[in-house]
């Protein structure tokens, strides 16, 4: 059977592995597992929001509000923005999608960094999309500008601060960027994140309603996976300038966020000090992340997110190290897929920190 021409050149995105995948393949019981290779909160999320999803699970058999009016309205308020600059998604994934969708075809060009998200360029090739990358790994601006005049893509993505690498831009320097850009190229700022980044300097934070008054080519994407600890529910959402949103509207399928996504979400924005304390955990154990890579003598990239990467050059394998980790029921992020010898690893509590610490230091050891 023959598929798309433009399948041919993708292969499958391989997502962060599941602890159910070392329950099955190595024996190792759940609560043993120390799961940080996905960039979730390893402190779950607000307690008010897992009552929220007890308290509504009677409703699974409705279909949830199309016009998702409170969540809107509750983004709405904290962002000072309209409801019709806003739009949600089943995570931000989805609206990385929407915006290649709703502008893209085979004769357009994307331009983003040479090892950044991986969905970027997953969904253009989908389309048939160029692409185009820097020169560097970490986004340099000069860079992106040469490449911008020289290319005139059609989106530009920068991801500030940006996975898998860690590094984030300053805020004067995207908007410089932005204001040289035509008005016809979307650009996208993917914040999911912002909160982070926000937290350790003021200046590494993006403020949506700042970046929507000054420009109308852009989207500020963010999402719930991450500092708001709701991965699992799938949501996500898009700020934007209405008539992009509205383009966007014409790609988005009804319902596509659960009925229980959205009442966790609502709740989740009630109880922002939750996220807040996790945040500042963070920040704490990564310094513990740093320290134990200058004790081993590994080099690392300075983190604006909630995970560290650190690069090993020839001195170990990063494959060699996460399936040996995987092996003692430690699951984190082998960057060889991204053409680098590194790996990432969620800052996660601080006994699994310890537990991850110990390990590693056997690793190392024994090599
Ligand atoms: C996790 C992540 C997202 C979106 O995740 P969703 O779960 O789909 O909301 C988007 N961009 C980057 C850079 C991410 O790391």
């Amino acid at each position: 059977m023959n598929f798309n021409e433009e399948l041919k050149e993708l292969v499958v995105y391989e997502a962060g592995k599941p602890i159910e995948l070392l329950v099955r393949e190595f024996g190792i019981s759940p609560e043993e597992i120390i799961k940080l290779g996905s960039n979730e909160n390893p402190y779950g999320c607000s307690p008010s929001v897992i009552e929220a999803i007890r308290t509504n699970a009677k409703m699974a058999n409705f279909y949830p509000d199309d016009s998702m009016f409170e969540l809107k309205e509750r983004l709405a308020n904290k962002y000072c923005l309209d409801l019709k600059n806003i739009i949600i998604g089943s995570g931000s994934d989805q609206i990385i999608e929407f915006c290649i969708r709703a502008k893209c075809n085979q004769k357009s060009r994307i331009l983003m960094a040479k090892t950044t998200f991986a969905m970027y360029e997953i969904y253009a090739r989908q389309i048939g999309a160029e692409i185009i990358k820097t020169p560097s790994h970490h986004h340099d601006i000069l860079e992106f500008k040469q490449m911008y005049s020289e290319y005139k893509p059609d989106i530009v993505f920068l991801c500030i601060p940006n996975n898998p690498l860690g590094e984030c831009l300053e805020k004067s320097d995207v908007f410089e960027f932005i204001s040289q850009t035509h008005p016809d190229t979307l650009v996208i700022i993917d914040g999911a994140y912002q909160e982070f980044a926000f937290a350790k300097n003021k200046n590494k934070g993006i403020d949506p309603k700042e970046l929507l008054t000054r420009f109308e080519n852009v989207i500020y994407l963010g999402t719930f996976s991450k500092a708001y600890g709701l991965g699992g529910m799938r949501i996500g959402y898009g700020l934007a300038p209405a008539f992009i949103i509205n383009a966007l509207n014409k790609i988005r399928p009804p319902f596509n966020i659960s009925i229980l996504s959205l009442f966790a979400a609502i709740e989740a924005l009630k109880d922002e000090d939750f996220v807040q304390v996790c945040i500042q955990k963070t920040i704490k154990e990564m310094l513990r992340y740093e320290s134990f890579a200058h004790q081993y003598d590994i080099s690392f990239i300075p983190s604006w997110g909630n995970f560290i990467t650190y690069t090993f050059d020839n001195k170990y394998s990063s494959t060699e190290l996460s399936n040996w980790l995987l092996k003692k029921g430690a699951i984190i992020r082998d960057l060889k897929s991204y053409g680098i010898n590194a790996v990432r690893i969620t800052i996660g509590r601080m006994e699994q920190n310890n537990k991850l610490f110990a390990l590693l230091k056997d690793f190392f050891s024994q090599k």
